[in-house]
């Protein structure tokens, strides 16, 4: 009797924890942010995304996670294709889908890519050793270079630079196509001679690189071809590197170059509520989440609406309509 009484409630609280996990699981929607290399800014800012937004997950049941990826067009095309639910996209690589030309010119544009919000600056960076003698951007012909790795945002940028210069990324240097992760140590090795990285500042990437026994400095992308260049383009700006994040490098002054927004992208196929509660708890802890960050240091909630080309999702424009920001 006593056995049969004992399997009765050990069913009983089994069937009862069944029934609560399930439950809980058809409560919460899970969604994914897709970022960059573990040593940019994309990661750790899709990690502080989701800190922000799991920290109501009570109020509107979303659980968020953060994926590694190679970057700005992978994520673009991931989100496109319903793979991911989120991801954070150079402003460049965004304008670029939805209108469907640079990576997109075959597939044409995507129509249902959407942005949510902009987040911080990012500027195209060019990192080379000091026994090189690279000083310019002429000095790079006949040098290995490493102009970002397929997938990424950055490359599209290295290109850019290269091509308003005349170099010829076939002939006229050796170009590798390797990820941001890499590149420091092949640096540091001594297996290239530089390296572009579209990023945000202090980047761990940068830091490392600045680290090590091979001196090294920023390279300033400068001068009359690249202003036409930032001038031609809607979604480049003039920026500069700041210096004080990397106290290795031999540059004794910020260094110019130009850059795009880290912008949040998602598509039209993901349900207004889910993008409306993301928005709004970002919108709302934002003190909180500028801390997580040094990069977000200048993030202001009128600058998140800058930079973003593909419309706006309706989840996240319902948000901005009630908080009075369009
Ligand atoms: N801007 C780079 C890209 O789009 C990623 C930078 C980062 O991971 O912080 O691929």
């Amino acid at each position: 009797m006593k056995k049969v009484f004992l399997a009765l409630i050990s069913v009983i609280v089994l069937f009862s924890i069944f029934l609560f996990s399930a439950l809980v699981c058809a409560k919460t929607t899970f969604i994914t942010i897709g970022t960059g290399g573990l040593t940019g800014v994309y990661y750790p800012t899709g990690g502080a995304i989701a800190k922000i937004v799991n920290k109501q997950r009570k109020e509107y049941g979303i659980r968020c996670t953060v994926k590694s990826t190679d970057g700005s067009v992978y994520n673009a095309n991931a989100v496109i294709k319903g793979e991911l639910d989120f991801g954070i996209v150079q402003s460049d690589r965004q304008h670029q889908a939805f209108k469907g030309i640079a990576d997109w010119k075959n597939k044409g544009p995507q129509k249902n890519l959407r942005a949510v919000f902009s987040i911080y600056y990012e500027s195209c960076s060019l990192m080379a050793a000091v026994d090189t003698g690279i000083n310019s951007l002429e000095d790079l012909k006949g040098k290995r270079v490493c102009l970002g790795n397929y997938g990424s945002g950055h490359l599209g940028n290295s290109s850019d630079v290269l091509k308003s210069i005349g170099i010829n990324p076939d002939t006229d240097i050796i170009a590798r196509y390797i990820e941001p992760v890499q590149a420091p140590g092949l640096l540091q090795d001594g297996k290239i001679d530089a390296f572009f990285y579209t990023v945000g500042h202090p980047s761990g990437a940068l830091k490392e690189a600045a680290a090590g026994a091979r001196k090294v400095k920023f390279i300033p992308i400068t001068g009359g071809e690249i202003n036409k260049l930032v001038e031609e383009r809607p979604y480049y700006s003039k920026m500069v590197i700041p210096i004080n994040y990397y106290p290795g490098v031999e540059n004794t002054h910020d260094v110019p170059t130009f850059g795009v927004c880290a912008t949040l992208v998602t598509s039209s196929k993901i349900s207004d509520k889910v993008v409306y509660a993301v928005t709004k708890t970002i919108f709302n802890d934002l003190e909180a989440f500028k801390k997580l960050h040094p990069a977000y240091a200048l993030i202001t909630k009128a600058g998140m609406l800058k930079c973003l080309s593909a419309p706006i999702h309706p989840g996240a424009m319902k948000y901005y309509r009630e908080a009075g920001l369009k």
